[in-house]
């Protein structure tokens, strides 16, 4: 029987565990400094409680389009000084940790708020050297590797979507050809970085075509994926819950690839997640809020063999300065 507490390999890395800390943003602007010591101690309360990878916060590639206006960007000049100290933190616990990269609005060359099908090759060719630059800084940074969220509504995941890329270039039409910038990206990063490349990609309305999607990127140099789905509910069936078709969805992909999968979405109860791992083919599951709630339960979980996160997912962290829980005091 399999368990949460497994160690298992997941790429070159050994884990303490199959549950994967996906971070969403999170940033203290005070004293000129991105990260402060409350950060700092957040990151070494997940390093040394039995995560299996952390994932950062959103790193956003450019500074004016960062997601909120709390989260970090690639360019901040203290990035690497700052994240070193926290990666530094993370492997004094022997926890592997991913920087969380994407951008939403594309805004390269000059130009503003760029359409998919409008983008030039210069345009693209402009995104992948940023991507490449950022890499290096992700790894000077000491980070063990790097998700690329071409998920949820970030960029990369419309360059991907059929409903939105109509090109008839190279880089538009089948699904090869939309998933091809990507593929570049990636093979440009491991040319000069030894990161490992965590794409983080949606199910799109077509099914179909989304497992076309993670199969292409497994079988071109991504070295794990993470399933989230698409935000915009008119494009799930009536009658299916999104976790459902997202738990089907990744299961399919784990019995099609042979890279780690993970699941994204939603996971607060340790029995329902045994469940899930011994009933799929699913070996690892990513949590972010009951992280938010307490970077210490999956220890709490081990020891008593059962547990559920508090998080009462009310999203109230959402949008606020710091990742920390604002219902009660209690851990
Ligand atoms: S604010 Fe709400 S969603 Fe966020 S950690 Fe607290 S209970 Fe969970």
């Amino acid at each position: 029987m399999k368990s949460i507490f497994d160690n298992t390999t997941f790429g070159r890395f050994n884990l303490k565990s199959r549950i994967i800390r996906s971070g969403l943003w999170e940033s203290e602007n005070e004293s000129q400094k991105n990260l402060t010591q409350e950060i700092f101690k957040r990151y070494g309360k997940l390093a040394e409680n039995n995560v299996g990878i952390i994932v950062t916060e959103l790193i956003s590639m450019y500074s004016h389009d960062r997601f909120s206006d709390y989260s970090h960007y690639i360019n901040y000049p203290f990035f690497i000084k700052e994240f070193r100290e926290v990666t530094d933190i993370a492997h004094e616990f022997d926890t592997p940790i991913f920087a969380q990269i994407g951008f939403v609005n594309c805004n390269v060359n000059g130009k503003q708020m760029i359409e998919v099908n409008d983008l030039e090759i210069e345009d693209i060719r402009k995104i992948q050297t940023d991507y490449v630059i950022a890499a290096k800084k992700v790894a000077f940074a000491g980070f063990d590797g790097i998700q690329l969220n071409i998920g949820n509504n970030y960029y990369l995941s419309r360059v991907m979507n059929p409903f939105e890329n109509q090109r008839e270039d190279e880089y538009g039409g089948n699904t090869f050809n939309r998933v091809r910038m990507i593929i570049e990206i990636i093979k440009l990063i491991k040319q000069t970085t030894n990161l490992h490349i965590h794409c983080k990609v949606n199910l799109y309305q077509d099914r179909d075509d989304s497992l076309e999607i993670c199969k292409i990127l497994a079988e071109n140099c991504a070295d794990s994926l993470q399933i989230t789905k698409f935000l915009s509910p008119q494009y799930f069936r009536k009658g299916q819950s999104n976790e459902n078709m997202l738990v089907d969805f990744a299961d399919n992909v784990s019995k099609e690839v042979s890279i780690p999968v993970v699941l994204g979405g939603g996971w607060s109860d340790m029995d329902t997640i045994q469940e899930l791992i011994n009933t799929t083919d699913i070996e690892y599951l990513s949590m972010y809020r009951p992280f938010v709630k307490s970077q210490s339960f999956l220890t709490e979980w081990m020891e008593n063999k059962h547990g559920s996160s508090k998080c009462k997912t009310c999203n109230n962290c959402y949008w606020k300065k710091s990742s920390v829980c604002i219902i009660d005091s209690e851990d």
